[in-house]
């Protein structure tokens, strides 16, 4: 079904390199002793949610903090390990706003909004002065000068890191200025809370309920607008290099509130993982994109070559990537990576017990550098893989394989960063984001932050000033309707009592969509994966088993909801996959492919993003289209040879 509401993205007018200049004048201000009557609700506290709560308390707002782990420092981005790109150009190697605005643009394969975009590269440079001002240790050249190394989709190094560690020192550097705002009074957090619905009310965003993990209390905050920023949805797949709680249900509860879902199918398989080594795994771990910076990827030219790498001569060794892309070599972008890595794995040349790898090999750069510079370089990683795997990447090579990792898709955001739901923003991995179809390595946190402490402080203050939300409590029908909603919800779960653990559902969800709805995708897988969903999900209510009550600490009940979420959103994945009859990016429908083997788009008739919305739970979701213009990156195939 295709809806007629207009899809208005706001974008300034007026040349690009002008617009978020032009925006911020345009704004309404709400003056300083007028910020501190408003109160606003950040849900997550990860780059992009920590940013924004540090730089609103600072600005003057009441806000409250919400997140579901113990502490704001165990967000998700704590695990970011690569780097942040910015357009600094230190290294004079040919890098500018324009050139990463390009890079992003081509990089999400034509896909993603531009005058977005070109803000992004143009707060790529505020970041690092910010962060390098909080005192987060990014690495020096011995001069002193910040270091950078590259990344792929990118010919200049132009990517920020503190070792394998760039996510836990940029979120230390937020935290920092977080807990200051606490201590200030200006910020109340809200540690091990879950946000369960939003409440809206006369059309606006008003408040959410929250459910206490610990005591199992739930309660509702009201607020003048609400902040989302409760990361990715990559967990949909079981198995996914995202920490084990990151999940849905924030985003998902507000699209069944109205906030519409803008193209879920986008998403991230990144190359370099470590591969799956049996079924009862229950997490992936990434091996940083950084590594392709020195690292050679190849596989046996020889199909079915057990012998180990070490007695596989180098002219009987096929590294691939730079074969097939001399230009970019190991550094093409991830999805061209995953889909090569792919390829060659299918064709019977994968490496491990399984077949499903290739070598990630660093011994030329070990012979060329010395192992000392690759130990500093990449230390940590190194003894992350040795711990798991029991080998010594110094003497032999990793062995690594694609796995989801990042999701593009996300709720529906204008130039504002709000939501079809006026008061409800958006921000960080759960938006549907700047990055197109793909995202380039480094550029998430780039988003996230920002999102967090360039935009938001914007745009939330224009909202409140042009909107003035009239004064609503916790009473109001609207709330108390929310409320008992989410109790019932709970109830429903508890009540099941059915065979099958919440877990075994997620297992087999996730192998559904990795399997149809993974790296590459078919019409008939799709339906058939449709198909499958809807029926998981029935069995799902009818057979879920949840021991134990809703009164305190219950991890099967959190693990529940999210997973009767991630059922939902699998369906409306592969419904999106399905409509959008092209491949670009990461979204590969094997049905359009050029002679090579490349991701061929249909620029006049998808190039549009696709935004769902939803129309209850037994009616196929309502799709609008947001046409895309490109008027100074222009379409062409994405070359990276
Ligand atoms: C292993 C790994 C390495 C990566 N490395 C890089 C890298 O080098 N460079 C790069 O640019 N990107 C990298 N990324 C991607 C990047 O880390 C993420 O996209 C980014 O950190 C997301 O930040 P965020 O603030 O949007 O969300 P998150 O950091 O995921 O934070 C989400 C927050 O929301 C809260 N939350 C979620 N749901 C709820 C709810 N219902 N109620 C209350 N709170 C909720 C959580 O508690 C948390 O505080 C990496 C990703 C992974 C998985």
């Amino acid at each position: 079904m295709t809806g007629t509401m207009k899809l208005d993205a706001g974008i300034p007018s007026g040349p690009i390199e002008q617009a978020w200049d032009k925006a911020r004048f345009d704004m309404k201000l709400v003056n300083p002793a007028n910020k501190r009557r408003h109160t606003l609700l950040v849900v997550g506290s990860g780059l992009a949610g920590a940013s924004a709560s540090a730089t609103l308390g600072e600005l003057g707002y009441n806000v409250k903090c919400f997140c579901f782990q113990d502490s704001p420092r165990r967000a998700h981005s704590i695990a970011a390990q690569g780097g942040i790109n910015a357009a600094k150009n230190y290294q004079n190697d040919g890098d500018s706003i324009y050139r990463l605005f390009y890079d992003t643009v081509k990089g999400g394969d034509f896909r993603s909004r531009e005058a977005n975009v070109y803000r992004l590269a143009q707060n790529s440079v505020h970041i690092i002065d910010q962060c390098v001002a909080q005192g987060v240790p990014f690495a020096r050249e011995y001069g002193g000068s910040l270091e950078n190394r590259s990344f792929g989709g990118a010919q200049v190094s132009r990517t920020f890191y503190a070792r394998g560690q760039t996510g836990q020192q940029l979120l230390l550097g937020a935290y920092q200025a977080l807990e200051r705002q606490v201590d200030a009074g200006q910020v109340t957090m809200f540690p091990r809370s879950e946000m369960l619905d939003l409440i809206v009310i006369d059309g606006q965003a008003r408040g959410i309920v929250a459910r206490n993990l610990i005591t199992g209390q739930l309660s509702v905050h009201m607020a003048d607008a609400v902040i989302l920023a409760t990361g990715g949805y990559g967990n949909v797949y079981y198995l996914s290099t995202n920490a084990k709680g990151s999940n849905a249900t924030a985003i998902w509860r507000a699209y069944k509130r109205g906030a519409l879902f803008a193209n879920p199918c986008f998403t991230q398989i990144h190359p370099t993982c470590i591969p799956v080594s049996g079924d009862y795994q229950s997490k992936l771990t990434l091996m940083s994109e950084s590594l392709r910076n020195d690292g050679r990827i190849w596989v046996p030219k020889k199909k079915g070559d057990k012998r180990r790498p070490n007695e596989i001569p180098e002219d009987e060794r096929d590294y691939y990537l730079e074969r097939k892309y001399p230009a970019f070599g190991n550094l093409v972008p991830r999805d061209v990576a995953s889909r090569n890595a792919k390829a060659v794995c299918d064709e019977g040349r994968g490496v491990g017990e399984t077949g499903l790898g290739v070598y990630l090999d660093f011994s030329d750069a070990i012979r060329r550098l010395g192992e000392q510079t690759i130990r500093e370089r990449y230390g940590n990683l190194f003894d992350m893989y040795q711990r798991i795997t029991d080998e010594d990447p110094y003497k032999v090579p990793m062995r690594i394989y694609p796995a989801i990792h990042y999701t593009m898709g996300g709720l529906w955001v204008d130039y504002q960063l709000q939501s079809t739901i006026p008061g409800l923003f958006v921000l960080g991995e759960a938006n549907f984001s700047d990055h197109g179809a793909n995202r380039l390595g480094a550029s998430a946190l780039m988003q996230g932050l920002s999102d967090g402490y360039f935009i938001i402080p914007y745009t939330v203050g224009n909202y409140l000033a042009s909107a003035k939300p009239a004064k609503v409590t916790g009473s109001h029908p609207e709330a108390l309707a929310a409320f008992a909603a989410t109790q019932q919800g709970i109830a429903k779960l508890l009540a099941i009592k059915g065979k099958r653990t919440v877990d075994s559902f997620h297992r087999e969800l996730g192998k559904i969509v990795w399997d149809d709805c993974g790296m590459s995708r078919t019409a008939a897988g799709l339906k058939e994966a449709i198909g499958k969903i809807r029926a998981l999900r029935e069995e799902f209510w009818q057979n879920l088993n949840v021991p134990g009550s809703s009164d305190d600490l219950n991890q099967s009940l959190e693990k529940a909801a999210r997973v009767a979420d991630f059922i939902e959103l699998g369906e409306l994945m592969c419904i999106d996959a399905l409509e959008r009859n092209e491949s670009c990016g990461g979204h590969f429908r094997e049905e359009y492919q050029t002679p090579e083997g490349e991701a061929q788009r249909d620029d006049q008739h998808y190039s549009y993003v696709a935004a769902w919305g939803y129309t209850g739970s037994a009616n196929p979701p309502e799709l609008y289209k947001e046409p895309l213009e490109f008027a100074y990156v222009h379409p062409s195939q994405r070359s990276y040879k």
